[in-house]
């Protein structure tokens, strides 16, 4: 797996492919607990042909999930195409929706070609200065994530405290990113490893993170934060939740965004035995489902744009080339293998 870690705008990936084949991965497995690569089976087949409304696309970049773990336990059929968000360019069109050279997102991913309607697809504008991939990572579902989870749930207020758990990640630097730019106090974030909790502090902004390895992420967040912290942004579960209860000031909130650490199967851990606490702080501990604020998106990009061209955001993203490597992207990321947001980069973005 050729992996490039990127917090700079320039892609390192430039080698142009024009696939004469396609080729679509299958989930072929039901796992029992951590997936292997043999869940997953490479079909190759003839690159389709648009009929009457449809469109070719040729993906470009693709985007790999903690959720998409979930979706193996039976959302997703097997021996059929998987779902995910992708960005592509149109390369044959029989629809007037849709022109050769029109860069869409859509959610046909694991696969170098789509068949798409005009429905199926959200147009891109691409931004000068900001890079394709960015509409997957904080311009994407990824940071919307982030941005509504801040503003619409827990309603950061200019000044006060975050805690982020899987601060490293995706939504996890998105979160510390635009926290700081929304006027945060201090961002504090909890990761896996000392490298990466180095990173957040230095790369990304954090004033405090930690690898929750080290000792009970309770105890580690009231060293860091002895007043506690006013937002929870929750992207673990378990013992980290209970560990963020214990730290909440009073009139705080949680957004509770995942719960990674259950994702894999096994017994679900207990909930928080601390939950009655919430109610001596009047703490709201709320949970939130991105696709439920898609009319954030615009509201998203007028906020975040100026910053990318400015450069006071600068997406944390790993990039894997290839379409051959997009299974082990996605094991890497249910094991920790990625620094912000995993994309798999299969098509030539032109830049
Ligand atoms: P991500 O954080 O880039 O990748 C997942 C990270 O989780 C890994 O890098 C790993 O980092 C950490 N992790 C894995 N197993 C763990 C465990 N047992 N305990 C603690 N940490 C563990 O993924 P993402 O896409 O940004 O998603 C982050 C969270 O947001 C997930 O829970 C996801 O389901 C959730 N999410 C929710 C919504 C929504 O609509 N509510 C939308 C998008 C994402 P470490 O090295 O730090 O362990």
């Amino acid at each position: 797996m050729t992996t490039s870690r990127t917090t700079s705008q320039t892609t390192s990936l430039t080698t142009p492919r024009t696939p004469s084949r396609a080729l679509t991965v299958h989930q072929i497995a039901r796992p029992d607990g951590m997936p292997t690569p043999a869940d997953f089976a490479f079909v190759e087949s003839p690159v389709p042909v648009p009929g009457p409304g449809t469109a070719l696309v040729e993906n470009i970049h693709l985007s790999v999930d903690p959720y998409m773990r979930e979706a193996m336990d039976g959302d997703w059929a097997l021996h059929t195409p998987l779902e995910g968000r992708s960005i592509g360019r149109v390369t044959a069109s029989r629809t007037p929706g849709l022109a050769v050279g029109d860069l869409v997102f859509h959610r046909h991913a694991w696969r170098t070609h789509a068949l798409v309607t005009p429905a199926d697809v959200r147009l891109l504008r691409p931004v000068e200065g900001v890079p394709l991939r960015t509409w997957l990572s904080v311009l994407g579902g990824t940071g919307l994530t982030a941005y509504v989870g801040l503003t619409r749930t827990a309603r950061l207020q200019p000044g006060e405290s975050v805690f982020v758990s899987a601060a490293a990640g995706g939504v996890g630097t998105a979160v510390g990113q635009f926290a700081r730019l929304l006027g945060a106090g201090q961002v504090i974030g909890s990761t896996g490893t000392a490298a990466k909790a180095a990173h957040l502090v230095r790369d990304i902004g954090f004033d405090a993170a930690f690898d929750y390895h080290d000792a009970p992420l309770g105890e580690q967040l009231a060293k860091a934060a002895p007043d506690g912290v006013d937002v929870g942004f929750e992207n673990v579960g378990g013992d980290h939740l209970e560990g963020l209860i214990a730290n909440m000031r009073p009139h705080g909130r949680i957004a509770w965004c995942g719960a990674v650490a259950q994702y894999n199967g096994g017994a679900a851990p207990a909930a928080p035995r601390n939950l009655y606490d919430l109610v001596h702080r009047s703490v709201r501990l709320e949970g939130f489902l991105v696709r439920d604020h898609r009319d954030v998106q615009r509201e998203l990009e007028d906020f975040a744009v100026p910053h990318l061209r400015s450069g006071r955001l600068v997406p944390d993203e790993t990039v894997v080339e290839g379409i051959g490597n997009v299974v082990d992207a996605f094991l890497a990321v249910l094991r920790g293998g990625n620094t912000g947001k995993m994309i798999v980069q299969v098509g030539d973005a032109g830049e």
